[in-house]
């Protein structure tokens, strides 16, 4: 059985102005990622670990939308949400509105495996990180600096990042969503999912992060983690159409991606997904979308943008 991965590190009305100091921190951490990923996988660890491994990594750095780094809400506060999926039990994991946790997706698999519930939220589940012991900063350690910037931006043009129909806020990216998709040696499948949501949220907002079959999904035949409009997201049910897809019509986990990403309004959301058999597969209808794969085939892909004849490519 071949191993494969992909990560997502958020996309959206990304310019191709993008200044290199803007784009290359997060690309080296995708690289980095995706290395640490790969030789997980190669050394015969579980899909679910290396999911939950790889997206610590990328929530503990500050040049994406996930734990330190996160977007900030209306108020100037920061809600973390994340989710993670086992597709060979089925047990899944989520958390939200979340502001001391230093890795959401750890506490995720914590309320998978540690409780008889799958979504905890806010206060109860700050409460709960605090009993078991995970680690806790005070909420000023996720603020930065960059990210007040843009929720002072957000609010003098009054508006919510990302909402449909409107412009970008700035010429900055300000997605940056993460997520990975592992199968493993095994066969196993696994999807986890992390996001601080969209800049001047409403305190209380929840986005399709943490929603399973939303931002997250995985089952026997694949694994899909989204971003992009949480709402659109959401309302398209997108990660779970991509695996009904393949599981009631027989498709290829290509063919679904494309049909789904086609049925959901342009500029929305994009998705990494992988299946059983080691397909790979990244498609998004967003202006780009930070991504990274591998796969035991030797495929390997980086990149932002779609390439110009319109397929999802980058550095292979
Ligand atoms: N999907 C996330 C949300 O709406 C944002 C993103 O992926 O950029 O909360």
């Amino acid at each position: 059985m071949g191993w494969a991965i992909a990560l997502q590190g958020g996309g959206g009305d990304i310019p191709r102005s993008l200044p290199p100091e803007r784009a290359e921190p997060r690309l080296a951490t995708l690289r980095r990622c995706l290395d640490l990923g790969v030789s997980a996988l190669q050394d015969g660890r579980a899909a679910l670990d290396v999911v939950e491994l790889v997206v610590r990594e990328l929530e503990n750095c500050p040049h994406f939308n996930a734990g330190k780094g996160s977007v900030l809400t209306s108020d100037g506060t920061v809600e973390m949400e994340a989710s993670i999926m086992d597709g060979t039990t089925m047990g899944c994991g989520s958390v939200c509105g979340l502001s001391t946790v230093v890795n959401p997706i750890s506490l995720a698999r914590i309320v998978m495996e540690k409780t008889p519930h799958i979504y905890l939220a806010f206060n109860a589940a700050e409460a709960f990180a605090r009993d078991q012991g995970v680690e806790t900063m005070d909420p000023s350690h996720f603020i930065t600096e960059e990210n007040l910037e843009r929720l002072g931006q957000a609010k003098e043009a009054n508006r919510v990042q990302a909402m449909e129909g409107q412009p970008p806020i700035d010429d900055n990216s300000r997605t940056g969503t993460v997520g990975c998709v592992a199968v493993d040696l095994s066969g196993n499948l696994a999807s986890a999912t992390s996001t601080g949501g969209v800049v001047n949220k409403m305190a209380g907002r929840i986005g399709d992060t943490p929603i399973i079959g939303a931002g997250t999904y995985a089952n026997t035949l694949c694994a899909v983690s989204a971003t992009g409009k949480g709402e659109a997201i959401i309302r398209h049910t997108v990660a779970r159409d991509v695996a009904a897809l393949v599981e009631h019509r027989g498709l290829s986990l290509q063919e679904a991606a494309e049909r789904v990403v086609a049925a959901v309004p342009r500029g929305s959301f994009g998705l990494v997904a992988v299946s059983g058999a080691g397909e790979v597969t990244m498609p998004f209808n967003t202006a780009g979308m930070f991504r990274a794969c591998a796969a035991d085939s030797g495929y390997s892909e980086v990149g932002i943008w779609p390439d110009a004849d319109g397929d999802a490519g980058g550095e292979s």
